[in-house]
């Protein structure tokens, strides 16, 4: 107990040394311990499920490279009133490019992904899971993915309240989350604050997540609105942070992954758990240049504080490692289950179709053998070609779609 409040207390004087300084990139680790503090069965699931995601990791070393998956995902804006386009009221194209920075990011094919330091190209992973934008709701009627939420529309939501954890919880996610077993909830909000000791620090936030294992009504990630973009089309408001990599970086906790120094303040007795990133003392800021070092690496390659779970610039971010990678197709096999069938056309699968092995993501492969009905949700990367020999047939749901440079053959296509 006493460890416990010395470590609790290390924690909220970091916080607040940090945050005097700048913005706070995550709330996801204080987010997950109020919610554990508060709920003795939900520590003591969490705990089973630690031990399970590392029994999986432990005996299933072969699957780990299985198919690639996709996720469907919906944008849930909430804006205050702004036209579409305008500020936290996202246009299309900028959710668009934010879920191709995503795809890119896990696909690894960033186009930062040169500037990895050359000794840790061979750990930088294509993690195989992609996302798509989901084509129906939880009820089966045609979506585009993306939702806008007027603030004046929602219950009890007013814009001078402070948005902290609770707040956004309760008022915002609890209302309007899709089944979050068959969706990535992608949430966009006006902003983000913290409270502390009373305070409502406003807008001191970029984003949190909840990890596996969180109650499914409010399990999602959550975003100030001027984090979402990409490299090549940066949000106007983000500065250093407005090129899509706080979306990255919340996803990875999603689907398990901690921060490369540890859970808070990290010190070298605190690890993310996975053997490929170097222990690290704690948070990167800015832009540093490899290699670096501090008491807990100080020789070889050095920190990786260009990993997407660290807290560098977006533009100094590039990659997740085979590691992070494993962790997180173990967390989805483990505790997000439903995502393994889940299909963009609307989370679960056409009855219509005489599915099989589900393709239902981004194909990899160079060739894809169907012995029966292949169903395809996903996307063709630039400059992939995939020819499917079909004794079956395949099916390409709405959304679909062969990115400039990738093609696409089969003999023998229905289901559309
Ligand atoms: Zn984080």
């Amino acid at each position: 107990m006493k460890y416990s409040l010395i470590l609790l207390f290390s924690v909220v004087f970091i916080c607040v040394q940090y945050r005097s300084f700048s913005q706070t990139r995550c709330g996801s680790h204080v987010h997950q311990h109020e919610k554990l503090e508060s709920n003795p069965l939900l520590k003591q699931k969490k705990r089973k499920l630690d031990k399970q995601i590392g029994d999986y990791l432990k005996y299933n070393k072969k699957s780990l490279s299985s198919a690639v998956m996709t996720i469907p995902v919906v944008f849930q804006i909430i804006h205050n009133g702004d036209p579409v386009g305008q500020q936290e009221n996202l246009s299309n194209s900028r959710i668009m490019a934010q879920l191709d920075q995503l795809n890119a990011d896990y696909g690894r094919t960033n186009s930062d992904a040169a500037n990895t330091p050359q000794s840790f190209q061979s750990i930088a992973a294509d993690t195989e899971i992609q996302f798509c934008l989901a084509t129906t709701d939880p009820n089966g009627n045609p979506s585009t993915g993306i939702n806008r939420y007027n603030i004046a529309n929602l219950n009890n939501v007013n814009q001078a309240a402070c948005w902290d954890f609770d707040y956004v919880d309760d008022k915002i996610i609890r209302p309007l989350i899709w089944n979050s077993t068959v969706y990535l909830n992608i949430f966009t909000t006006i902003r983000l604050d913290n409270r502390e000791n009373g305070q409502c620090l406003k807008d001191e936030l970029l984003g949190f997540a909840s990890f596996p294992g969180t109650n499914s009504d409010v399990d999602a990630a959550v975003h100030a609105y001027y984090t979402i973009g990409s490299l090549s089309s940066p949000n106007p408001d983000g500065g250093q942070f407005g090129m899509g990599r706080t979306v990255t970086h919340e996803v990875g906790h999603w689907l398990g992954l901690e921060h490369i120094w540890g859970g808070f303040d990290g010190g070298c007795s605190e690890d993310d758990n996975i053997s490929d990133t170097p222990l690290q003392n704690d948070s990167s800021t800015g832009c540093p240049v490899a290699p670096l070092y501090d008491n807990c690496t100080s020789s070889g390659p050095g920190l990786m504080f260009m990993n997407y779970m660290d807290y560098s610039d977006d533009a100094c971010m590039n990659m997740f490692t085979q590691g992070q990678a494993n962790v997180m197709v173990a967390a989805i096999n483990v505790s997000r289950p439903g995502l393994l069938s889940a299909v963009c056309g609307g989370g679960v699968t056409n009855p219509n179709c005489d599915q099989i092995n589900v393709v239902n993501g981004t194909i990899n492969s160079d060739t894809y053998k169907a012995s029966q009905t292949v169903r395809s949700a996903g996307q063709i990367n630039a400059n992939r070609t995939v020819i499917f020999s079909s004794k079956g047939t395949v099916c390409l749901d709405a959304g679909f779609n062969v990115k400039a440079g990738g093609q696409f053959s089969t003999d023998n296509v229905g289901c559309q």
